[in-house]
């Protein structure tokens, strides 16, 4: 991987960074390869990063429709957090915090990684309750968690309205300090560069149309870029997970909602940590630019549009506003949708499944961005030793079977859903 001095950044910045060479090579399929990786987003490049890192199989192609970051990795709201109940979540989910904290350094690419610090609004006795429960599982499993007053939380921060007649009165929070944001585009060219670097094709532009398994040992997928073959394929499609497992006769429990976020014009720095409300389900932090950053919940209607509406807009910025008086002044500069894959328990899959030699990774409803290191790296453990990790054994879909399903609250779906 190429390093950089003062001198040579210098020296580009003069010639009008006409110079630089590229992060990772311009390819197209060749005919066959070890493993497939179907879907460029965070979960199939890290999946590949870590085939090649961990497992030596560098045999690896990334099929990818677009472009890299197009997808949902490039539309995120960057939250990453491990403040999870149920211990197959929780374990998981800090592991993925653990790599974060040094992934930069691994990758040699700035990701950005801003532990500010998550706080989780209650508006009720009974949700700090319910935090306090939360906060105490997160502690016995090691990972950090506070239970702040309503006084706490006014301090840290001021322009939240903790008034008696705020209209979503605040009771407390529960904090974790090390949760935070990290830069999602440069998470998608941080680990295309280094998967490239360890010989991995990356493929754009490639939209698979097909896959054929055979009784022999490859599996045969028809792309837009002609057919290729693979021992070996991942599937890694976030909003599109069920279209590409019907292509191996598979029905899942899942479905494709439009996500939508949105930012306002750039201000000073006012906001310094992720602020979230039980119950309204809106978030809230400021970008690295300045602008105040808002999610909320999902358009309660299957599409694969990506295109988003504005009743949802307009309760995401009214909800903002009662929370956030001072932020009515604003002007809303863009907003944006992109289509999740919504498992009935909130909870992601990842499986064999019943054609041999394909693998599905998918699920990850409003989470799976936080989730990108752990199932990367756990998937491509599974892709190279043919077994489950630990880590992952519960994320099945023998559950939605026997009925074993992994139902958080937080973890995705809304009460609506559950
Ligand atoms: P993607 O980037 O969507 O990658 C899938 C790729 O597969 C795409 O590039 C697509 O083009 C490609 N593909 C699809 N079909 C084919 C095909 N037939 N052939 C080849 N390629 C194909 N998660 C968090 O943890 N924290 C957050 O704060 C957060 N906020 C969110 C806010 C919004 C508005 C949205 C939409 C999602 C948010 N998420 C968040 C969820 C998170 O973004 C996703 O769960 C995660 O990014 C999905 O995984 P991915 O990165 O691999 O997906």
């Amino acid at each position: 991987m190429q390093k950089y001095s003062a001198a040579s950044i210098f020296k580009h910045a003069l010639k009008g960074n006409r110079e630089w060479p590229r992060a990772w090579r311009d390819v197209g399929p060749r005919k066959a390869y070890d493993v497939l990786v179907i879907g460029g987003g965070g979960h199939g490049l890290a999946t590949a990063y870590y085939l090649a890192k961990n497992h030596g199989i560098t045999d690896v192609a990334i099929l990818e429709k677009g472009w890299i970051g197009m997808g949902n990795v490039g539309r995120n709201t960057t939250i990453v957090r491990s403040d999870y109940l149920l211990e197959p979540n929780g374990q998981f989910y800090e592991f993925s915090l653990k790599l974060w904290e040094s992934l930069s350094q691994e990758l040699n690419f700035n990701l950005m990684v801003s532990q500010r610090g998550t706080i989780y609004l209650a508006h009720s006795e009974d949700q700090l309750n319910d935090f306090a429960r939360l906060g105490n599982a997160m502690r016995v499993r090691g990972v950090d968690a506070e239970l702040w007053s309503h006084k706490d939380v006014r301090k840290a921060v001021p322009l939240l309205d903790c008034s008696n007649d705020a209209r979503f009165p605040i009771y407390g929070a529960l904090v974790q300090p090390r949760a935070g944001v990290v830069r999602h585009d440069a998470v998608a060219w941080g680990y295309a560069r280094a998967a490239d670097a360890l010989g991995v094709d990356i493929v754009q532009n490639c939209e698979v149309t097909a896959i054929k398994t055979t009784k022999g040992r490859e599996i045969r997928v028809e792309t837009s870029r002609g057919p290729v073959v693979g021992k070996k394929v991942a599937i890694a499609v976030a909003g599109h997970t069920s279209h590409l497992a019907a292509m191996v006769g598979m029905k899942l429990p899942i479905e494709s909602h439009l996500l939508q976020a949105m930012v306002t014009e750039s201000v000073k720095p006012m906001l310094d940590q992720v602020v979230m409300a039980a119950g309204t389900h809106v978030y809230v932090s400021q970008t690295n630019k300045g602008e105040i950053l808002m999610g909320g919940d999902l358009d309660f209607y299957p599409s694969y549009s990506a295109k988003g509406n504005l009743p949802r807009i307009e309760d995401v910025a009214a909800l903002t506003i009662a929370l956030f008086p001072a932020f009515s002044h604003l002007r809303l500069l863009r907003s944006w949708a992109g289509i999740v894959d919504m498992t009935m328990d909130g909870s992601p899959i990842i499986d064999f499944t019943p054609a041999k030699g394909v693998f599905l990774n998918g699920g990850w409803c409003y989470g799976g961005f936080k989730a990108i290191p752990a199932s990367g790296w756990a998937f491509a453990e599974m892709i190279a030793t043919d077994t489950r990790p630990t880590l992952i054994e519960a994320f099945n879909l023998e559950r939605f079977r026997n009925g074993e399903t992994l139902s958080e609250f937080g973890t995705g779906p809304m009460p609506q859903w559950q």
